[in-house]
């Protein structure tokens, strides 16, 4: 019995769930023309430099790539007024959060973690054997005073995803210095920022000057959301020296392959790209809130590219009909709201689209009830 043999914790983690891919779709239905809005992804793609930047090294991929990351790293510390020493590049933000998980993580210790949040967080603390306590939301955002309340002498690791994914709230600058000042400074506070770029509230914390104090802080961004490399994997972590050098001790040799290096290094050079997606979602979102809002559907306003609104139905009725009129979508009872969905803001034409999909079946679903 592969029970008898295998780590006994294993069995207690629950698989991820990830959005449908949209040739899945197409597969099971058998239909054309699929739109995903399920995973947070750039409706705008990558960045034209950066397909060019990977078409031009594709006949190096003979050679193990750049395990430093050198000229990403020296790029993305001039970009962020720190130091290559101060900077761990991952396959995606995710392989950070496990390095972290690997490298601070014994079994029995605690990780605090908002809830609803990022899965990946208790993913990561289960397979080393920690125990996770969850911390409910308030009004859809983390709830800070109760998180710091939840630490107790076992606690290594406290996350905070913000914009918190799926509610796409933000914590503060006031609410995350209070959070620290009182804090044990041995606990380790993970600020996952994979959405950082969208934000446009004035009291979003500049989470990196914590770095620069020295704190027990890192933070996570991305290459994978408004970058649009979500395929190449690629993502990287902020924090002092020696939890940078921390986390190289557990890294594999050579974990960012080197189309992704490439493509990272060209994509941050492009601006245009960049403010024109930022561009893109805050039209998107501005058509989307006053759809929600002539129609009466609740959404919580988000500093994100994605929405968790409330269908007022099941949100898996919601999910499967709404994927026969080919839109990709998420449930919301994976978050523990089961009549909400999260959807990813998209092109214009994909709101459009959106829009008169969940008229329809909404409609369908009511007249059943
Ligand atoms: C998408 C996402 C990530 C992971 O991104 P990768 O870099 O693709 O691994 C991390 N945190 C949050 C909150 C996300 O939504």
């Amino acid at each position: 019995m592969i029970e008898d043999i295998a780590r006994k914790i294993i069995f207690d983690i629950k698989p991820y769930v990830p959005g449908k891919p949209i040739e899945e779709v197409e597969r099971e239905l058998g239909i054309k023309d699929v739109i995903k809005m399920a995973s947070n992804e750039n409706p705008f793609g990558p960045s034209p430099r950066a397909l060019e930047a990977m078409r031009e090294a594709l006949h190096k991929i003979s050679m193990y790539p750049d395990g430093n990351c050198f000229y990403l790293k020296d790029m993305l510390a001039e970009m962020l007024f720190v130091e290559p020493d101060n900077l761990v590049v991952g396959n995606g933000s995710d392989e950070i959060l496990k390095l972290l998980a690997e490298a601070f993580l014994d079994p029995g210790d605690e990780i605090v973690i908002a809830q609803p949040s990022f899965s990946e967080y208790e993913f990561v603390g289960k397979i080393m054997g920690a125990n996770c306590v969850f911390v409910p939301l308030k009004d859809f955002t983390h709830d800070l005073e109760s998180m710091g309340r939840a630490v107790t002498e076992k606690t290594k690791i406290v996350f905070i995803c913000n914009p918190n994914n799926p509610t796409g709230t933000i914590v503060t600058k006031a609410e995350t210095d209070d959070f620290l000042k009182q804090l044990d400074p041995r606990v380790l506070v993970v600020f996952d920022e994979a959405y950082y770029e969208y934000v446009e509230d004035e009291d979003y914390p500049q989470s990196l000057d914590y770095v620069g104090e020295g704190q027990n802080v890192i933070v996570l961004r991305t290459f994978s959301k408004i970058y649009g490399l979500a395929g190449q994997r690629i993502g990287y972590g902020i924090a002092k020296p020696d939890i940078i050098s921390a986390l190289h001790r557990v890294r594999e040799p050579f974990n960012v392959n080197l189309l992704a290096q490439v493509a990272a290094l060209a994509a941050v050079e492009d601006q245009e790209h960049l403010e024109k997606s930022i561009q893109g979602n805050r039209e998107g979102k501005d058509f989307l809130f006053s759809w929600f809002e002539k129609k009466g559907i609740n959404y919580v306003p988000t500093q994100a590219n994605f929405i968790f609104l409330q269908v007022g139905v099941d949100s898996q009725e919601v999910f499967q009909e709404m994927m026969k009129l080919g839109v990709i979508v998420r449930t919301g009872d994976i978050f523990g709201h089961p009549d909400f969905i999260r959807i990813t803001v998209g092109t214009m034409q994909e709101n459009r689209r959106f829009t008169e999909c969940l008229e329809k079946v909404l409609r369908n679903q009511k007249a059943k009830l």
